[in-house]
Protein backbone atom coordinates (compact mmCIF):
# COMPACT_ATOMS: atom_id res chain seq x y z
CA UNK A 1 0.00 0.00 0.00
CA UNK A 2 1.37 3.45 -0.69
CA UNK A 3 1.42 5.77 2.00
CA UNK A 4 0.09 8.55 -0.57
CA UNK A 5 -3.13 6.73 -0.32
CA UNK A 6 -4.14 6.74 3.11
CA UNK A 7 -6.64 9.42 3.95
CA UNK A 8 -6.71 9.97 7.48
CA UNK A 9 -9.60 10.41 9.68
CA UNK A 10 -10.26 11.32 13.44
CA UNK A 11 -10.35 7.84 13.37
CA UNK A 12 -7.53 6.58 11.97
CA UNK A 13 -4.96 9.10 12.93
CA UNK A 14 -3.94 7.79 16.58
CA UNK A 15 -3.51 4.58 14.98
CA UNK A 16 -1.73 5.45 11.71
CA UNK A 17 0.60 7.75 14.53
CA UNK A 18 0.92 4.69 16.25
CA UNK A 19 2.22 2.52 13.13
CA UNK A 20 5.04 5.27 12.92
CA UNK A 21 5.91 5.17 16.19
CA UNK A 22 5.66 1.11 15.78
CA UNK A 23 7.64 1.04 12.32
CA UNK A 24 9.95 3.70 12.09
CA UNK A 25 10.77 4.32 16.10
CA UNK A 26 13.73 2.74 16.20
CA UNK A 27 15.29 5.08 13.71
CA UNK A 28 18.45 7.12 14.58
CA UNK A 29 17.98 10.67 16.27
CA UNK A 30 21.18 12.01 15.00
CA UNK A 31 23.57 12.37 17.45
CA UNK A 32 21.95 11.80 20.30
CA UNK A 33 22.16 8.42 22.37
CA UNK A 34 18.33 7.82 22.07
CA UNK A 35 16.12 6.65 18.72
CA UNK A 36 13.81 9.04 17.74
CA UNK A 37 10.86 6.66 19.32
CA UNK A 38 12.75 6.78 22.72
CA UNK A 39 13.04 10.19 22.54
CA UNK A 40 9.26 11.27 22.08
CA UNK A 41 8.13 8.82 24.35
CA UNK A 42 10.40 9.70 27.57
CA UNK A 43 9.17 13.82 26.69
CA UNK A 44 5.78 12.65 26.98
CA UNK A 45 6.58 9.97 29.84
CA UNK A 46 8.29 13.16 31.67
CA UNK A 47 5.52 15.53 31.40
CA UNK A 48 3.01 12.59 32.44
CA UNK A 49 5.19 11.68 35.64
CA UNK A 50 5.01 15.44 36.64
CA UNK A 51 1.43 16.07 36.30
CA UNK A 52 1.23 17.81 33.15
CA UNK A 53 -1.66 18.32 30.86
CA UNK A 54 -2.93 16.00 28.44
CA UNK A 55 -1.79 19.11 25.93
CA UNK A 56 1.48 18.96 26.85
CA UNK A 57 2.12 15.31 27.23
CA UNK A 58 0.57 14.47 23.44
CA UNK A 59 2.56 17.80 21.91
CA UNK A 60 5.83 16.26 23.68
CA UNK A 61 5.24 12.75 22.45
CA UNK A 62 4.27 13.96 18.39
CA UNK A 63 6.91 16.98 18.17
CA UNK A 64 9.29 15.58 16.14
CA UNK A 65 6.59 13.45 14.20
CA UNK A 66 7.29 15.90 11.11
CA UNK A 67 10.51 13.43 10.30
CA UNK A 68 8.44 11.43 9.37
CA UNK A 69 5.90 13.38 7.14
CA UNK A 70 6.97 11.40 4.02
CA UNK A 71 4.16 8.81 5.82
CA UNK A 72 1.35 11.06 5.12
CA UNK A 73 1.99 11.33 1.40
CA UNK A 74 1.56 15.30 1.33
CA UNK A 75 5.55 15.91 1.19
CA UNK A 76 8.27 14.38 -1.65
CA UNK A 77 11.05 12.55 -0.51
CA UNK A 78 13.63 15.55 -1.03
CA UNK A 79 11.66 17.07 1.64
CA UNK A 80 11.73 14.36 4.42
CA UNK A 81 15.22 15.23 5.24
CA UNK A 82 15.26 17.02 8.72
CA UNK A 83 14.86 20.48 6.92
CA UNK A 84 11.47 22.55 8.67
CA UNK A 85 10.53 19.01 10.27
CA UNK A 86 8.74 21.34 12.63
CA UNK A 87 6.50 22.95 10.21
CA UNK A 88 6.23 19.56 8.76
CA UNK A 89 4.79 18.11 11.65
CA UNK A 90 2.14 21.09 12.65
CA UNK A 91 1.04 20.64 9.08
CA UNK A 92 -0.15 17.12 9.31
CA UNK A 93 -1.52 17.72 13.32
CA UNK A 94 -3.48 20.39 12.30
CA UNK A 95 -6.46 19.58 11.38
CA UNK A 96 -6.57 17.17 13.93
CA UNK A 97 -5.67 18.75 17.18
CA UNK A 98 -6.43 21.71 18.63
CA UNK A 99 -4.01 24.96 18.41
CA UNK A 100 -2.49 24.60 21.04
CA UNK A 101 -0.85 21.13 20.26
CA UNK A 102 0.30 21.95 16.61
CA UNK A 103 1.79 25.56 17.91
CA UNK A 104 3.93 23.37 20.45
CA UNK A 105 4.96 21.31 17.45
CA UNK A 106 5.69 24.35 15.22
CA UNK A 107 7.49 26.22 17.63
CA UNK A 108 9.69 23.74 18.89
CA UNK A 109 12.64 24.64 16.98
CA UNK A 110 11.66 28.62 17.57
CA UNK A 111 11.34 28.08 21.07
CA UNK A 112 15.68 26.60 21.13
CA UNK A 113 16.40 29.89 19.57
CA UNK A 114 14.41 32.04 22.11
CA UNK A 115 15.72 30.10 25.02
CA UNK A 116 19.14 30.60 24.12
CA UNK A 117 18.78 34.27 23.91
CA UNK A 118 16.55 34.80 26.92
CA UNK A 119 17.79 32.22 29.49
CA UNK A 120 21.86 32.22 29.47
CA UNK A 121 21.82 29.03 31.42
CA UNK A 122 19.66 27.69 28.98
CA UNK A 123 21.96 27.09 26.44
CA UNK A 124 24.98 25.84 28.50
CA UNK A 125 22.68 22.41 29.08
CA UNK A 126 21.70 21.90 25.22
CA UNK A 127 23.42 18.66 23.66
CA UNK A 128 26.12 18.93 21.23
CA UNK A 129 23.90 18.30 18.50
CA UNK A 130 21.37 20.61 19.52
CA UNK A 131 23.75 23.17 19.43
CA UNK A 132 25.22 22.25 16.25
CA UNK A 133 21.26 22.07 14.73
CA UNK A 134 20.96 25.95 16.70
CA UNK A 135 23.41 27.15 14.08
CA UNK A 136 21.40 25.64 11.01
CA UNK A 137 18.48 26.93 12.30
CA UNK A 138 19.31 30.50 12.92
CA UNK A 139 21.17 30.87 16.32
CA UNK A 140 20.02 32.92 19.12
CA UNK A 141 16.65 34.92 18.56
CA UNK A 142 17.15 38.36 17.86
CA UNK A 143 15.75 41.44 20.16
CA UNK A 144 12.80 41.52 17.62
CA UNK A 145 12.04 37.99 17.22
CA UNK A 146 11.67 37.53 20.86
CA UNK A 147 9.36 40.17 21.27
CA UNK A 148 7.25 38.49 18.38
CA UNK A 149 7.64 35.00 20.08
CA UNK A 150 6.67 36.31 23.33
CA UNK A 151 3.30 37.68 22.19
CA UNK A 152 2.39 33.98 21.01
CA UNK A 153 -0.33 33.08 23.59
CA UNK A 154 0.77 29.65 24.48
CA UNK A 155 3.96 30.43 25.04
CA UNK A 156 4.46 28.72 28.48
CA UNK A 157 3.19 25.76 26.92
CA UNK A 158 5.61 26.35 24.10
CA UNK A 159 8.79 26.32 26.12
CA UNK A 160 7.19 23.66 28.17
CA UNK A 161 7.57 20.75 25.68
CA UNK A 162 10.71 22.71 24.69
CA UNK A 163 12.24 21.75 28.11
CA UNK A 164 10.90 17.81 27.31
CA UNK A 165 12.36 18.10 24.04
CA UNK A 166 15.35 18.73 25.49
CA UNK A 167 15.30 15.93 28.54
CA UNK A 168 13.91 13.32 26.07
CA UNK A 169 17.41 12.20 25.36
CA UNK A 170 18.48 9.50 28.23
CA UNK A 171 19.80 6.09 27.29
CA UNK A 172 18.60 4.76 30.75
CA UNK A 173 15.00 5.43 30.90
CA UNK A 174 11.95 3.12 30.67
CA UNK A 175 8.83 4.32 28.80
CA UNK A 176 5.49 3.31 28.35
CA UNK A 177 5.49 2.49 24.34
CA UNK A 178 2.97 4.54 22.31
CA UNK A 179 0.09 2.79 22.80
CA UNK A 180 -0.15 3.85 26.61
CA UNK A 181 -0.89 7.60 24.60
CA UNK A 182 -3.07 7.01 22.19
CA UNK A 183 -6.34 7.03 24.58
CA UNK A 184 -5.14 10.41 25.30
CA UNK A 185 -4.44 11.57 21.69
CA UNK A 186 -8.20 10.42 20.75
CA UNK A 187 -9.74 12.57 23.81
CA UNK A 188 -7.75 15.94 22.20
CA UNK A 189 -9.10 14.71 18.86
CA UNK A 190 -12.27 14.01 19.41
CA UNK A 191 -12.51 17.09 21.65
CA UNK A 192 -11.05 19.44 18.51
CA UNK A 193 -13.76 17.75 16.24
CA UNK A 194 -16.12 18.78 18.52
CA UNK A 195 -15.03 22.59 18.61
CA UNK A 196 -14.57 22.40 15.24
CA UNK A 197 -18.21 21.07 14.48
CA UNK A 198 -19.84 23.31 17.02
CA UNK A 199 -18.16 26.46 15.52
CA UNK A 200 -18.75 26.06 12.03
CA UNK A 201 -22.63 25.53 13.59
CA UNK A 202 -22.64 28.52 15.61
FE1 LIG B 1 12.97 16.59 19.57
Amino acid sequence: MKQADVTLTRETIVAFLGSIFDRRGAEEYLGEPVNMGQHMLQGATMAEQSGQSEEIIVSALLHDIGHFTSEFGTFSMNDTEDRHHEDAGAQVLEQFLPSVVTDCVRYHVAAKRYLCATRPEYAARLSEASVHSLNLQGGPMTAEEVAVFEQNPNLEKIIAVRYLDDAGKRPDMETPDFWHFAPMIQRLVDAHAQDLSVKTQG
